[in-house]
């Protein structure tokens, strides 16, 4: 037996996979990837594939990036792991220093975690802290607002913020109570709004929301323009704006999870910034080492941070870390990461490869069985429909959007759809030609599934 189909029944043997339904894939060949090269994955038997998911939205320069390669070879020579508990490392300071001279005017600390998840997690805590240590305590704002079709990650306290039915509902006897604003879902609005006429009846919703709850309310936490896991959902431009303003009316802070847009997804290297925005709390993960290792930061305005100042008595301390906290091999690798999207000049040559990216996606609108395109910067999801006048969805059994992720496969490209949503998030590095065989791949694929 080969050793690819060993690791393939090994795998299938012994491994639980994330968000897998493991009796299916226990029947099928479980594809083993060995190698990666710039924006290509190489499986256990040498064949090659675009990586159009960017390894689940964090790869951004490639993979065997020498610079980063060469940041971690480096890190390795001092020291691998020493903790931010009592000791600080140089890693970790200078990518602190780095992250606050690039993020929205009024961040000003750094707060280093692991994951996504443990960044909204630590952004919910510090919120809800702060409501009860800032000069005029506000103990009565415990809550959180969110969205519908949210997705802040995996853990409970970030579960209990998410929106996604079918990821968070059988969990909720678990969750604390969250408040929940319409997703600002156009092409299935929950409103039955119609975008042209609408005013944005879903953010008026949410200010509403947020004046009525203000009392209770310690912050809204969304995605800025883009929900990704909820299904590449796309807010209206001025959406971001509004739910800025409301929130710092009726004094409610804002956590803006850029966990998934964040570090130039968007065209910008912030989300945040095409509204000019500055959040009071900014969650970052994914991208922030390049797609190398698991590295986290949530980033608080000085006013949250020295909310947190007291006595050691005082019992102000924000009581929360892990052990891996400001780990010196990622903050080398996410120095590394800043330092290509100087050199090589990453956000100006994304530019060209986005136009190019929305020409093919006007060609994927044209299909019969494609209902809606979403597009920002270089994010998209293309939302399939069993039927197009009627918007109608395809029956969950039949699984298109899988059917169609299947299909791109053998013609050398990985995607992963959410439901039958399509969804295009490739590394910023991609080169054109890979982006055309890419969305070539895609087309076919649903030309051929979607007949
Ligand atoms: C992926 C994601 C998370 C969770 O990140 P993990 O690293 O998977 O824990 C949180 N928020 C958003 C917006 C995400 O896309």
């Amino acid at each position: 037996m080969s050793f690819s189909r060993i690791l393939s029944e090994d795998d299938r043997r012994y491994v639980w996979h994330p968000f897998t339904q493991m009796k299916q894939w226990e029947q099928s060949r479980p594809l083993v990837i060995a190698e990666g090269e710039g924006a290509l994955l190489i499986d256990s038997d040498g064949r090659e594939y675009i990586d159009g998911v960017s390894s689940l939205w964090c790869n951004v320069h490639g993979h065997r990036r020498k610079e980063i390669d060469d940041a971690i070879i480096a890190q390795l020579g001092k020291i691998a792991h020493s903790t931010l508990l009592g000791l600080a490392n140089e890693p970790s300071v200078e990518l602190a220093a780095k992250l606050i001279e690039i993020a929205p005017d009024g961040l000003s600390r750094v707060f280093f975690s692991d994951d996504g998840s443990t960044a909204v997690e630590v952004a919910l805590k510090m919120a809800f802290q702060y409501q009860r240590q800032r000069p005029d305590p506000r103990r009565g704002k415990t809550r959180f607002l969110a969205l519908d079709n949210g997705y802040h990650g995996d853990t409970i306290g970030s579960v209990g913020v998410g929106g996604i039915k079918l990821f968070h509902g059988i969990y909720e006897a678990m969750l604390m109570p969250s408040l929940f604003a319409p997703s600002p879902y156009c092409y299935r609005c929950s409103l039955g709004k119609r975008r042209e006429s609408c005013g944005m009846a879903c953010a008026a919703q949410l200010e509403k929301m947020v004046e009525e709850h203000a009392d209770e309310l310690a912050a809204v936490v969304l995605e800025p323009l883009v929900q990704g896991a909820g299904g590449i959902i796309t807010a209206p431009p001025g959406y971001l704006r509004r739910a800025r303003d409301a929130t710092r009316r009726c004094d409610v802070l804002l956590i803006a999870d850029e966990v998934a847009v964040g570090f130039g997804r968007t065209g910008r290297m912030f989300a945040c910034e095409h509204e000019g925005v500055c959040p009071d709390l900014l969650a970052l993960s994914k991208g922030i080492s390049g797609g190398y290792l698991p590295l986290a930061a949530t980033l608080a305005t000085d006013e949250i941070y020295s909310a947190f100042l007291g006595e050691p008595d005082e019992r102000k301390t924000f009581y929360h870390g892990h052990t891996y906290t400001g780990n010196p091999l990622a903050c080398a690798a996410g120095i590394a990461n800043l330092a290509v999207f100087d050199s090589d000049r990453t956000l100006e040559k994304l530019k060209p490869k986005i136009e190019r990216l929305a020409q093919h996606l006007e060609e994927i609108a044209t299909l019969e069985h494609v209902g809606d395109v979403r597009r920002r910067g270089f994010i998209a999801g293309i939302e399939l429909v069993a039927d197009r006048p009627t918007r109608r969805r395809y029956p969950t059994a039949i699984r298109m959007g899988a059917k169609v992720a299947a299909a791109t496969r053998p013609r050398g490209a990985i995607i992963r759809p959410l439901g039958d949503v399509v969804v295009i998030f490739p590394p910023l590095c991609i080169t054109v030609q890979q982006l055309d065989t890419l969305m070539r791949a895609v087309r076919d694929s649903i030309e051929e599934c979607c007949p």
